[in-house]
């Protein structure tokens, strides 16, 4: 039993470990890094299983190495598949002992069949993925016992023992069963990601098109400024200076509306890839989210204040912050039917980057307050109480925190905290 139990670790460890390091990991396309890391997680698993293997009975030893083996040949790919079965092999001879050439033989009768399943793998479905794992799983586990057990009874001329079917039984089925525990993990774990991804970007949708409105009315401004400027001189004759009075202004209006526009359109840019990471500046992002919000917050009467302080870096993708900005401003702004002031101010504490959001609108009692982040918690007759959890879990993500206070009647304080990222003086210039 205390083996079993090593051997679930051993064949676990490199999955919690895989999700640790969050490499996208689907087979084809995988980068130098996510090979060496699928290698390095992947060895240090087999590793474990093999040096610590089962013992049913005396002389009966087995381990789940396969089952390291496989997940690696399925989800990281030719690469790591090679180099894991090398380490195997490789390992196995420093091991020593009888029967080396017996799992040579069983693996590569067996492992080209695995390595086929490559190219197709990442486009199945989670229930095929578990089915055809499984079903290798069992094929490669009764190859490596009968070919062993051939050899023995071979020796023992033909002589089968109640042992040996016994233990036939037990390798068969724990390398079967562990596949599936484990693919069913990390199929489970992969869904939940897509869902989220789903969620995300499915609010985003929705607060593009609430804003779409505002910023058409807001770019409308601008236009009628302009127009009216143009009838004027088409009409009055004037002066040389009062023509430059103008002219500065219609440019000043016109540029404002392209601003409008340029930022709205960066903001719906749909969502970026998951891995491009960046170190940014979070004034640049703060920025970037209130002039997209000013013309929604016009329409309501609500102004910004904003005390941001330079040279705050984090490291996250550039959208996210600015999705998560967004949807909290825009709550913010919802909350304020009559207008009002809502302060964003963002500076650095210990380690992190913090940033504040504070409104003077409706508030939330505690009991709302334990429901916020919920999936589809709102109160808005057209909300859809999404936003504040895919904020939850983009900061989530960030390794950050949401600390929300707020008081019915008075206001709502949202705090962000992110991790901030370490930069020397020289390379931001
Ligand atoms: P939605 O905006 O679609 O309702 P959210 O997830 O963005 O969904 O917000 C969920 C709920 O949390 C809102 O319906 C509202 O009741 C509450 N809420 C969020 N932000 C604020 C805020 N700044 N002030 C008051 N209530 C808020
Ligand atoms: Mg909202």
């Amino acid at each position: 039993m205390k083996d079993l139990i090593v051997q679930l670790f051993s064949t676990l460890l490199p999955i919690l470990l895989y999700q640790m390091f969050g490499t996208k990991g689907y087979s084809l396309n995988t980068t130098k890094r996510d090979v060496l890391i699928g290698f390095m997680i992947g060895s240090v698993s087999i590793w474990l299983c093999m040096s610590f293997p089962i013992s049913i009975f005396d002389g009966y030893l087995y381990d789940l190495r396969d089952v390291p083996l496989i997940i690696g040949i399925l989800y990281g790919g030719p690469w790591v598949g090679i180099s894991l079965s090398a380490f195997m092999f490789g390992y196995r001879v420093i091991i020593g002992g009888q029967g080396i050439y017996l799992t040579l033989i069983s693996h590569i009768i067996v492992l080209p069949f695995i390595f086929y399943q490559i190219k197709k793998f990442p486009h199945y479905s989670h229930k095929k993925r578990l089915k055809v794992s499984t079903l290798l799983s069992f094929f490669l586990s009764v190859m490596v016992m009968t070919v062993s057990l051939t050899a023995i009874s071979l020796r023992s001329g033909f002589y089968i023992t109640k042992d040996m079917v016994i233990f036939f039984l037990y390798f068969v089925i724990s390398n079967t069963l562990g596949i599936n525990i484990l693919i069913f993990l990390i199929e489970k774990h992969r869904e939940h990601i897509q869902i989220t991804d789903e969620l995300q970007e499915a609010e985003k949708m929705r607060v593009v098109s609430h804003l779409a409105a505002s910023i058409a009315h807001e770019v409308r401004n601008p236009l009628t400024v302009v127009r009216g400027f143009i009838q004027m001189l088409a009409k009055e004759n004037m002066n040389q200076e009062k023509l430059q009075v103008f002219g500065e202004i219609m440019l000043n209006e016109l540029d404002r509306a392209q601003m409008i526009i340029t930022d709205y359109l960066s903001f719906a840019r749909p969502q970026s890839d998951p891995e491009n990471l960046e170190i940014f500046e979070v004034k640049t992002k703060i920025e970037k989210a209130v002039n997209v919000m000013i013309p929604y917050a016009l329409v309501q009467g609500v102004e910004f204040h904003t005390v941001v302080a330079n040279q705050l870096f984090i490291r996250a993708e550039r959208s996210k912050l600015e999705q998560v900005l967004v949807n909290l401003i825009k709550n913010s702004i919802e909350a304020m039917p009559q207008g009002g002031t809502i302060q964003i101010k963002a500076g650095k504490q210990n380690k992190y980057v913090t940033i504040d959001i504070i409104d003077q609108g409706i508030g939330m009692t505690p009991e709302q307050i334990e429901q916020l982040g919920k999936p589809f918690f709102t109160t808005k007759e057209t909300g859809t109480g999404i936003g504040i959890m895919v904020c939850y879990r983009i900061i989530e993500a960030l390794g950050g925190i949401i600390k929300v206070s707020s008081e019915v009647g008075k206001g709502t304080h949202f705090s962000i905290m992110i991790p901030a990222e370490i930069i020397q003086e020289n390379v931001t210039e």
